[in-house]
């Protein structure tokens, strides 16, 4: 990471855009603008830590506001955008999509005609550096049986509102590519856990739900397989990929981590009764409540991360034991954080409600 770039993190503000801008701040020399809308998955303060560093600035613009969006990057001349900005929860995509082709599909495209416009001004030799590094998920491959894993080219299959929106700017973003010679990578990352994860994901509400002895839904029986990522081991990957990935390439980013749902919920349960001891909810696991399946709820995602591996050296640091140990432990330490975010008070305040 020896030279000195300008970076634009879209959607920098959330889960995993925040846990990436604290590792450019802390780990490298690089500047960052983080250009981010703050909807409701958009928390400024998980950025204290490096908010006062004069490396770090923040932008809070809709990625679809094209006109902003390009004078903002003909101000800043980054020498490289990744994009993580999206509507991400697959729940409320199935309520509600629209925000969902909105942001991630339309949205998308906007980002990525600002963009080229911005590169086409840039003279040869920026130009031939630039890069466009485009964030996605492996649920655009649709399910696996009991067995096989998701490489490069397994054939898209997305199944729910959310994973068709992803593939949609997936598709997007390869065509701006061979058509327009915009120089892109793009990652296919599995399911990310740790610390600042919106408490509406599985691992946080489980914990929080267990800590204030509410029930623990679990859908179905249980038995849909997540392929679980530390999130910090996901910044590293990302950070990789963004200055050392071939242009046009995709790579699958996993932990080599499968495990059912209901074992991830015993594995809290199991870890909160050792944190905490005297707490009264103990044994946690009374707590679980099976509800109803969600509908199109895919049964199994895993990676084969082996061409990020065998390419650029990227290996994930954290076993699920040791994250899921760590996250726990960290919501455990930081409830002012999670606290706003449950009542509200995070989005009051900067709307300036209070
Ligand atoms: P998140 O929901 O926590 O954060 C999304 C961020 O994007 C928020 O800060 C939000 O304010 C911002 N945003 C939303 N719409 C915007 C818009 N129109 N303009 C500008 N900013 C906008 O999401 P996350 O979990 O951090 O995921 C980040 C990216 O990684 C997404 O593209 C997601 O598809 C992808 N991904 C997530 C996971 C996961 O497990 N969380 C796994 C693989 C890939």
């Amino acid at each position: 990471q020896g030279k000195y770039m300008k970076l634009i993190i879209t959607g920098g503000a959330g889960f995993i855009g925040s846990a990436v801008i604290r590792h450019l701040i802390q780990n490298t020399q690089h500047a960052v603008l983080n250009l981010d809308k703050l909807t409701y998955a958009g928390n400024l303060e998980s950025l204290t830590s490096v908010a006062n560093n004069p490396r770090y600035r923040f932008a809070q613009l809709d990625i679809g506001d094209k006109t902003s969006v390009q004078t903002l990057l003909m101000d800043y001349q980054p020498d490289a955008i990744m994009h993580l900005a999206a509507e991400s929860h697959v729940d409320r995509s199935i309520d509600g999509p629209a925000d969902f082709i909105q942001t991630n599909i339309v949205g998308t495209y906007s980002l990525l005609e600002a963009t080229r416009q911005y590169w086409l001004s840039l003279d040869s030799e920026k130009k031939a550096h630039f890069r466009f590094h485009h964030v996605s998920t492996d649920e655009v491959y649709g399910s696996l049986g009991t067995d096989g894993l998701f490489t490069e080219t397994t054939a898209y299959q997305p199944n729910s509102p959310y994973s068709a929106s992803k593939a949609s700017s997936d598709m997007l973003v390869r065509a701006w590519h061979h058509t327009y010679g915009l120089p892109v990578v793009t990652t296919n990352c599995s399911n990310n856990y740790g610390a600042y994860q919106f408490p509406e994901k599985l691992i946080p509400l489980m914990i929080l739900n267990a800590l204030e002895g509410k029930a623990l839904p679990v859908y179905g029986k249980g038995e849909n397989i997540r392929d679980w990522l530390y999130v910090d081991d996901h910044a590293r990957a990302l950070c990789l990929v963004l200055t050392e990935g071939k242009i046009g390439e995709t790579y699958n980013i996993g932990g080599h981590n499968e495990q059912k749902n209901i074992d991830v919920v015993h594995m809290i349960c199991d870890l909160l009764d050792e944190l905490r001891p005297n707490s009264p909810h103990k044994p946690h696991k009374q707590l679980i409540k099976y509800v109803t399946d969600r509908p199109g709820h895919d049964l199994r995602y895993a990676i084969d991360a082996n061409k990020i591996k065998n390419e650029l050296g990227w290996i994930p640091e954290e076993t699920f034991e040791t994250g899921l140990r760590k996250t726990v432990q960290w919501y455990l330490d930081n409830p002012n954080w999670w606290q706003r975010v449950r009542d509200g008070s995070y989005r009051g305040e900067r709307l300036g409600l209070g």
